[in-house]
């Protein structure tokens, strides 16, 4: 992994669309993909932000001075932040000097809650939007389930969990660390896997019921339905 600085912060990509996913869904945001993530999903649909053995890191990953990616983030005419990846907590230090940059931006940031916030970030950021790994991704359990991370974003009040369910066991998994966690389950998303419509579909009137069930909510993939797996919308 890159040397990574507390002024510059490596980028991705950067757009501007409709939130798809979780409880700001519909809401007008610009993307800040980040690069590098310390996980390795199977089902990854950016691999682009970290697989250097199949992207050229050179072309997919720009240093950005945290100067000018403020600068370019205001020209936006949305003033919803969606800070993503990658593992955007891989370089929170350097968000944390972005973001001071761009007081009036309501923040939300994507991670898979394997690593620590400081408590800057942690009051800065207004929604974060976690998506903890189960074992269906590839991981091994020692790298996608850090429980003092989990315990700390379960008690915060603006953190909400994502997870993406294929199968019944997948429910399983997250009821189990629903409890053993104490996550609230309002909370708790369940969203369909898949990038096809057809299949988003029938896993998703299946999840509903379950979502039901357990006080969870329901969460749909807006992006998939409009965009497929098109990169940058
Ligand atoms: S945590 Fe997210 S970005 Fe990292 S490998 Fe898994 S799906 Fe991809």
């Amino acid at each position: 992994m890159s040397a990574l600085r507390p002024d510059r912060i490596l980028v991705s990509e950067i757009f501007e669309s409709v939130q798809g996913e979780g409880p700001s869904v519909g809401m007008p945001s610009i993307f800040l993909r980040l690069g590098l993530c310390n996980l390795q999903c199977t089902f990854c649909d950016t691999p682009y932000t970290w697989d250097f053995k199949r992207y050229d890191k050179e072309k997919e990953l720009v240093s950005r001075d945290v100067d000018d990616l403020a600068e370019e983030l205001s020209a936006y005419r949305s003033r919803n932040l969606v800070i993503t990846g990658g593992e955007p907590l891989l370089q929170g230090e350097a968000l944390v000097a972005l973001l001071r940059l761009l007081p009036s931006h309501r923040v939300e940031v994507e991670s898979a809650a394997t690593r620590m916030p400081s408590e800057a970030l942690l009051e800065r950021v207004d929604q974060w939007n976690l998506s903890p790994k189960l074992s269906g991704s590839g991981n091994e359990e020692r790298h996608r389930l850090k429980p003092e991370v989990l315990q700390r974003f379960a008690k915060h009040p603006r953190a909400h969990f994502k997870f993406v369910i294929a199968e019944e066991e997948d429910l399983e998994e997250v009821d189990e660390l629903v409890s053993r966690f104490t996550i609230p389950e309002e909370r708790v998303i369940l969203m369909p896997e898949g990038v096809e419509e057809e299949k988003l579909v029938r896993r998703g009137r299946r999840l509903v019921e379950r979502a039901i069930e357990r006080g969870y909510r329901y969460g749909h993939r807006l992006h998939i339905t409009l965009y497929g797996d098109e990169r940058g919308r």
